[in-house]
């Protein structure tokens, strides 16, 4: 499904054959969970493929590191242009990107000083479908920032979102929904939340969730579109009682939410200001922002 027979991955400083490519067993990042990660996509467009936001999600990624200790021997630009070169040397325009650092053997429990540089990429459409989703508040509480820096993207925090996407998957559900250590609404397994209530959106500010780039991009077309966003905590009681909801994410760009724990949201997702936004979304991603303007 990643790759086949000729697909390359940036690895460790060359372009490598992606099924060629391997890891140490003994790596303190497959022990301990140390390693950063990010996701970015590339969209084709009329001037070839284009990453949306690389720039935001390389700093993030690079500070991610810096956070944990791990030293990345790239420059953001250095980053930036691997990724299109990666892309080009395997034919995609349109692709999931997933750059990887990961770190060397030890056992000892200081982050280790050799990194491992993966960066891969392969074809994957919006991959929760486009049908509205059922969401499960799950029982496992999101991590705690004095816990583990929560704005970071690390690798070993992905067992918390698993066993949320488990649990409600095993209960029928096709997403998971997290709440913070005090019982408020903080994130996705790997996705922002908000709710759209009398013609205002909602989120939860940043401190318990990753602040993602998706997110960044919403509020910037609720400005433009003169749609308010408030950031604060809420319960779960506001969500039962919202218009729509949905979730944003770089894998899952915009995705509608039908139902939280059983409860149907009133409005039809086509006749919310979120579908607005989910439509301006896919414009700006295949640089179509301009489309409706005619050029005299
Ligand atoms: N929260 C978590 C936990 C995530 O893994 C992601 C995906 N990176 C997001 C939010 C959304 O971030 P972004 O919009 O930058 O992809």
């Amino acid at each position: 499904m990643y790759y086949q027979s000729q697909t390359l991955i940036f690895h460790n400083g060359k372009f490598t054959q992606a099924h060629q490519a391997g890891a140490h067993l003994y790596s303190q990042s497959l022990h301990y969970g140390i390693g950063v990660l990010d996701g970015l996509r590339a969209y084709k467009t009329n001037e070839g493929p284009q990453i949306f936001k690389a720039f935001e999600h390389y700093d993030r990624f690079l500070r991610s590191a810096q956070k944990i200790g791990i030293q990345i021997p790239y420059t953001l630009e250095e980053l930036v242009q691997l990724t299109y070169r990666l892309l080009d040397r395997n034919h995609l325009d349109s692709a999931y990107i997933r750059p990887l650092a990961y770190v060397g053997a030890n056992m000892e429990l200081e982050t280790s000083s050799e990194t491992h540089l993966m960066i891969a990429a392969w074809p994957w459409e919006n991959f929760r479908g486009k049908e509205p989703l059922d969401v499960k508040i799950s029982s496992y509480q999101r991590l705690h920032p004095k816990s583990v820096p929560m704005e970071a993207k690390i690798t070993g925090y992905y067992v918390n979102s698993v066993l949320a996407m488990n649990e409600a998957k095993q209960a029928g559900f096709g997403a998971t929904l997290l709440l913070d250590g005090q019982g408020f609404v903080a994130e996705g397994a790997a996705s922002n939340f908000f709710y759209e209530k009398e013609g205002c959106l909602f989120t939860p500010p940043a401190g318990n969730i990753l602040p993602g780039i998706t997110r960044a991009t919403v509020f910037d077309i609720a400005a433009e579109l003169g749609i308010k966003v408030i950031e604060k905590l809420f319960g779960p009681e506001a969500v039962y009682q919202a218009d729509t909801a949905f979730f944003t994410g770089t894998a899952s760009e915009i995705a509608a939410i039908k139902s939280i724990d059983g409860h149907p949201f009133p409005k039809k997702w086509k006749d919310t200001m979120a579908a607005e936004i989910q439509r301006k979304y896919h414009q700006r991603v295949l640089l179509r922002d301009y489309d409706h303007y005619s050029i005299i």
